[in-house]
């Protein structure tokens, strides 16, 4: 399992075989990884590649760590060691969790390698000569001292915001104000790692001309999102890619740690991590074999499948098939591709700094055995929507599912079959005549057989959750058998039938442990050692072992002697969930703080204060704290959402616990500070709201706060807007730069998580809030341009608009059956046509 002691001699692809390459996306060093990023790439492939070994298919399952950029070099100057010290440490650590979570890769290598450094400049050579490449000049700060350019993040200086000030502003945006930055626009910046001021200079960097590619890249995408099945996601998300029109790429970057461009003018370059980490899928490839063109130039016999989250999906639907278009060579093509969605952990993120969440170390270290937890992370699988982990639910699924159905079932049956003969089989698996003429039985065989057919169809469309489902429900089946047919009584009654049920019983126990190994292979492991029989499994078509289902008490020959039957799982009790929820919940006091908050703000809705909260709360508080509150709009947010409902629970929570900590220690309860204050009144037309079409200039990740983008907004002012909106979750960090976005201006800005917000990004959502989406302008819709809506007229208000009546016209503001974002009937409308979501109908717009 994972273990490569011994290298055992490598698989090539066999002709009259199906011969399948499997990747997962290849986990970024730095980090430990989580149950969502497990669950996410690593565990999903390998129950699709366990699968296919279990048809007997010749299968490969490639993965590694990607290990360049500028992330692990700015790690490595903090911690004071080298870029490759970093890698080896976080190498080891991946290698651990994968090979306990038992993980079948066939290789798990690692992109700092020397063939990586060989293919990849191989396949740039290739994309050169046939000129797919541009050169173009940028400007950037360079350190004459270190001698070289250097990364936003690695120029500190004086914040340029006047009334700011902060010496020690980095170069990608300055954590006192939250202003976004460029580099050069620091005033008296530094080398952060040497403190000499930089100098301007050019650079030159290549471009991969994805504009010229695109037509041949449709062309692969029309023909194999039919062949080779694709989800919805996985096509939506390349749509919009090509939709928008591809832009030119950037695939140089002036960093150490990379892959050297070998090329005279840019021997100081390296290629930029997106061009060169799904190379790795092929270097890695190249480690396991030195054949390894046979998998990967040879679209005719070898079928690519890759699996990933969501937010890697246009690297391999887009980047990655370009490149390889662009060397002119014949490559292995992504055949079928498998996209999650995100793991959510208990109440919010799973958050490494914060100490939330289970990471791959974390399980080790709990007394859940490894079949337990691949269990509930592949029924929770995230197929279509994002899906949540909870230790309540892990305690149920384990009881109901685990317990009470498939243990129960198999233990059933193999401790009646150990009883001593008397009152049992003493081992011994009894013959069954005429097991085909007892009607219940032969029935139940038909039902299992449809099922395994079902099963078969699902695993071959990678739609693992639905596989496991269905091996569940044949277990399920089993148990209705036993109860139908009482076979405590017929071992009285009718020994000959009691025989032809026990038998039938233990051949679906071998058949759950075929068809469960993909999932739990610790679990079956441990039934063939109960039915003392040997590891290996293999269901193979040419040897009709599909069609024995058919035949169930022909699995298992007569006169086999069994191992000892023992219980295969325990429930879990309920305060050793409590402990575990505990220990990998964070900070205590920041939970206990949300529910305590919640109890005051049900409270607040009881007393049905008519007032607008953020405001009469905001001043009282701010009253009692001496104006050191920075957060006086807490309270109204839990349920007024000055800044947008994804603004996240969690930051919230940081937000309330000073306010509510500060209060307690003054020995007065929260809700006597509130006082309530007339509402103001004012005329409810959607047209006092300004809403504007806006350019997101530049986003990246609030640096306090998982769940948390920070986008500089052009809305057609002198200056763009610093706007902070919770869509981490939901969008992936690249579909939001340079977009075109709905942007609500004259509410009144807020801080979250220390920066402040000066404007609301509109975004629709379905019912249960798994799937959230930008409302966007049409293309050419002129920026800093006021959305009208056709049939009301009238000025925004001067100065802010009430939040309480910005909250009555939101009741009315959703998405139509066309897509189309209204208020009541009426469209957004710019000049360029009106405004559109992605997917979500009858959604509601905030
Ligand atoms: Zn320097
Ligand atoms: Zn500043």
């Amino acid at each position: 399992m994972g273990d490569d002691d011994g290298k055992k001699e490598a698989k090539l692809p066999v002709a009259g075989k199906r011969n399948i390459l499997i990747t997962s996306a290849l986990p970024y060093v730095n980090n430990v990884p989580h149950l969502g990023n497990i669950i996410g790439c690593v565990l999903s492939a390998d129950v699709f590649a366990r699968y296919c070994r279990l048809r007997d298919y010749n299968v490969i399952y490639i993965c590694g760590t990607d290990e360049y950029g500028t992330t692990t070099e700015i790690k490595a100057i903090e911690e004071n060691c080298s870029p490759k010290e970093i890698c080896d440490k976080y190498y080891a650590i991946h290698k651990q969790v994968y090979d306990w979570f038992g993980i079948s890769f066939d290789e798990f290598g690692r992109t700092s390698t020397p063939q990586q450094t060989e293919i990849c400049q191989d396949i740039f050579n290739k994309v050169m000569e046939n000129n797919w490449l541009s050169e173009n000049t940028m400007k950037q700060l360079y350190c004459t001292t270190c001698k070289r350019f250097l990364a936003d993040r690695l120029v500190e200086g004086t914040c340029p915001t006047p009334d700011c000030a902060n010496d020690s502003a980095r170069g990608d945006q300055c954590d006192k104000c939250g202003k976004l930055l460029n580099p050069t626009e620091l005033v008296d910046p530094r080398c952060k790692t040497c403190q000499t001021p930089p100098e301007i200079r050019d650079t030159n960097h290549l471009f991969l001309e994805l504009p010229l590619l695109q037509h041949k890249l449709e062309e692969y995408v029309k023909e194999m999102s039919v062949a080779g099945s694709w989800s919805q996601n996985a096509i939506q998300i390349t749509n919009s890619w090509l939709n928008e029109g591809l832009k030119s790429r950037c695939i140089t970057r002036d960093l150490k740690w990379g892959v050297p461009v070998p090329h005279e003018k840019y021997r100081d370059k390296v290629f930029y991590v997106w061009f060169d980490a799904p190379i790795g899928y092929i270097s890695i490839t190249s480690c396991y074999t030195s054949e390894w063109e046979k998998w990967w130039k040879n679209p005719e016999n070898v079928e690519l499948y890759q699996f990933m989250g969501k937010d890697n999906v246009p690297f391999h639907t887009v980047m990655f098939p370009s490149t390889l278009l662009g060397t002119g060579e014949k490559w292995t093509y992504m055949k079928t591709i498998s996209v999650t969605e995100y793991l959510n952990y208990e109440a919010g993120k799973f958050s490494k700094s914060k100490g939330i969440g289970v990471f791959g170390n974390d399980a080790q270290d709990t007394k859940i055995p490894v079949e337990v937890w691949r269990y509930y992370l592949l029924t929770n699988r995230p197929e279509v929507s994002d899906t949540l982990f909870l230790w309540s639910d892990l305690q149920a699924k384990v009881k109901g599912d685990l317990v009470n159905n498939l243990g129960n079932f198999i233990n059933r049956v193999l401790s009646f079959i150990a009883k001593p003969t008397g009152i049992g089989y003493g081992s011994v698996v009894p013959d069954a005549p005429g097991a085909e003429s007892d009607p219940l039985t032969k029935e139940f065989a038909e039902t299992v057989a449809n099922y395994v057919e079902n099963y078969q169809e699902a695993m071959e469309k990678v739609k693992l959750k639905q596989g496991l489902k269905i091996a569940m429900s044949i277990a399920n089946e089993g148990n209705v058998y036993l109860q139908k047919e009482k076979f405590w009584d017929l071992y009285k009654t009718d020994l000959t039938k009691c025989s032809s049920v026990m038998r039938t019983s233990a051949g679906l126990v071998y058949l759950l442990a075929s068809l469960l190994e993909p999932f739990m292979p610790s679990f079956s492991v441990e039934v063939l050692k109960q039915l003392n029989l040997p590891p290996e499994i293999l269901v193979q078509d040419e040897k009709g072992d599909l069609d024995r289902a058919r035949k169930l008490w022909d699995i298992l020959p007569k006169d086999h002697k069994i191992g000892t039957p023992e219980p295969l799982f325990r429930e879990l009790g309920d305060e050793e969930v409590e402990e575990y929820r505990v220990k990998y919940a964070g900070s205590q006091a920041e939970r206990k703080v949300v529910a305590e908050t919640q109890v005051v703000a049900e409270k607040l809705k009881k007393t049905k204060i008519s007032g607008d909260l953020e405001c009469s709360i905001g001043e009282s508080m701010q009253g009692m704290s001496d104006g050191k509150s920075s957060a006086p709009w807490v309270f109204g947010r839990l349920r007024l959402w000055p800044c947008g409902p994804w603004g996240g629970y969690i930051s919230l929570v940081y937000a309330v616990r000073d306010q509510m900590q500060l209060l307690w220690s003054m020995g007065r309860s929260p809700l006597a500070a509130v006082k309530p204050k007339a509402i103001a009144k004012a005329e409810v037309s959607i047209t006092t709201l300004d809403i504007r079409v806006g350019l997101i200039t530049k986003v990246q990740k609030h640096p306090d706060a998982d769940s948390l983008y920070v986008e500089e907004i052009d809305v057609g002012e002198e200056a763009p807007r610093t706007v902070v909106s919770g869509l981490v979750k939901y969008i992936p960090l690249e579909e939001m730069q340079n977009r075109k976005v709905c942007v609500l201006c004259n509410l009144k800005p807020v801080k979250m998580r220390g920066i402040q917000s000066h404007a609301m990004v509109l975004a629709a959502s379905n019912d249960d809030h798994t799937k959230v989406e930008l409302v966007d302008p049409p293309h050419s819709a002129p920026v800093g341009e006021r959305v009208e809506f056709p049939g009301f007229q009238g000025e925004p208000i001067n100065g802010y608009v009430n939040l309480k009546v910005f909250e009555k016209l939101q009741a009315d503001l959703q998405t139509d059956a066309e897509l189309v974002a209204c208020y009541k009937d009426a469209p957004f409308t710019t000049s360029a046509g009106v405004c559109k979501v992605l997917s979500i109908c009858s959604g509601a717009i905030r």
